[in-house]
């Protein structure tokens, strides 16, 4: 197998695989994927037992003839949210492990990379995509591996909102789109003069455009917008809570009490209101529990506000990664974030002394941590299936992923944009993805 070297910037993620842990948790029925995958799918069920010692032979046979014929010509992705061990798999076969941010970089920062497989959700692979160089493809093992928070701020939820405080409020009008949006939303941002933002650096982006003047429509997290806010002592007065998904979308300035319309027009930001279900099950209690069983409390910033300001820490997946690689033998810690990232954590942790648990779980509660659902329908199959293809001339189109593309995740249909509609919201998604980076660097002092 051809072995590829690694950018700098994102170094092996010191997960391991074990032997004879089964590799992935669950497994999906034969017609959750899509036809020319089944094949494969069904080569994968039948072997005796899913643990590495049967499953890395299987997926040599169809990886390491790919690895060998393309070289550096292809890049697998994921990203550190992915279960069914996906991570381990995807670094044996050259490829990297990065949070959204890093991975959006990834194919703009390699020029030589022909094919990008990425085995996260949509809105990453679009985001890897509207960076790209125009010689690059990228693919999505499962398009029907999608966000939740953005399936309820798609464009269509939002558009008709925008449009009404738009008219209201003209060019004072601002929008900040975290990372996790469509690329239709992040245009939005752009062509507003707006930003994107990460969840390492929205309260800069938010500083960035209240130092304007600027009345802030913030898409799509509720409580990482919460959290920025308060990070600037912005008081809770002077934000409006919009709804969010189709009860968002319906909601009219016309249909508010006079009461709300003034709240509105007084607000210097204005929260629509997605969230992450896989980071809004932790509370203070929880927090409170593990600090008092000496362990140092790590949330990340999708969380609660009210969890947030207890916590010990609070930032972005990198920095909770960072924090369990730098933590002294000896240490402990609770971490608030998705399922699958503490256990990779925890199993990492282990061989240095360092203690990991995850904050919802708490002895003799109810309260459990769940991992990403929907990034997780990227599996072995899905991943095999989509090189071995490409290997055979057969990728197909429906995981080709292009800017501006409109997914529903429950039933995988996608609406495409003309060329030219494309190359509008790729203008105006760069935009506003070099504004984050202009602001944060001008921020750090960089
Ligand atoms: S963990 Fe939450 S915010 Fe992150 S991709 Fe999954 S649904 Fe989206």
């Amino acid at each position: 197998m051809t072995t590829r070297s690694l950018d700098r910037s994102v170094r092996f993620s010191g997960i391991e695989i074990v032997p004879e842990v089964p590799l992935c948790q669950t497994d999906l029925p034969l017609d959750r994927y899509q036809e020319e995958f089944q094949p494969y799918a069904e080569e994968y069920l039948a072997l005796p037992d899913r643990t590495p010692e049967t499953v890395l032979p299987w997926m040599d046979s169809y990886l390491k003839p790919a690895c060998d014929e393309f070289g550096d010509q292809m890049m697998l992705l994921a990203h550190y949210y992915m279960g069914g061990e996906i991570v381990k798999l995807v670094e044996r076969y050259g490829g990297r492990i990065a949070d959204s941010y890093e991975l959006a970089l990834q194919a703009r920062q390699h020029s030589q990379v022909k094919w990008v497989i990425e085995s996260a959700v949509h809105f990453m692979a679009e985001s890897i995509a509207t960076l790209a160089h125009p010689t690059q493809t990228v693919y999505i093992t499962n398009p029907r591996a999608g966000c939740t928070m953005e399936m309820f701020a798609k464009e269509h939820h939002i558009a008709p909102v925008f449009e009404e405080l738009r008219e209201r409020y003209g060019d004072d009008l601002l929008v900040v789109a975290y990372m996790n949006t469509s690329g239709r939303v992040k245009a939005l941002a752009g062509k507003t003069g707006g930003a994107v933002c990460t969840s390492s650096n929205a309260r800069h982006v938010l500083g960035w455009a209240r130092n304007q003047g600027k009345k802030i429509f913030f898409v799509p997290d509720r409580h990482l917008g919460e959290v920025a806010c308060w990070q600037l002592g912005i008081p809770t007065e002077a934000q409006f809570q919009w709804g969010g998904g189709v009860e968002g979308m319906q909601q009219r300035v016309s249909k508010l009490s006079e009461k709300e319309r003034e709240a509105l027009d007084r607000a210097e930001v204005i929260h629509w209101g997605s969230f992450c279900g896989v980071h809004t099950v932790f509370q203070p209690a929880m927090v409170e529990h593990w600090r008092s069983a000496g362990y140092r409390t790590l949330v990340h910033p999708e969380c609660p506000l009210a969890v947030v300001r207890c916590a010990d820490g609070a930032g972005s997946t990198k920095y909770l990664w960072n924090e369990v690689l730098q933590a002294e033998p000896g240490s402990k810690l609770a971490i608030a974030t998705e399922g699958h990232f503490v256990r990779n954590a925890r199993q990492l942790a282990e061989q240095r002394g360092v203690e990991v648990v995850h904050l919802a779980e708490v002895p003799g509660s109810q309260a459990q941590g769940c991992g990403c659902a929907t990034m997780s329908r990227n599996d072995p199959p899905h991943l095999v299936a989509m090189v071995d293809l490409l290997r055979r001339g057969k990728a197909p189109d429906l995981n080709r992923v292009e800017v501006g593309d409109s997914v529903d995740e429950a039933t995988g249909y996608r609406e495409r944009l003309d060329p030219e509609e494309q190359e509008e919201v790729r203008r105006d998604a760069r935009a506003a993805l070099e504004r984050m980076v202009q602001v944060t660097e001008a921020a750090q002092g960089t």
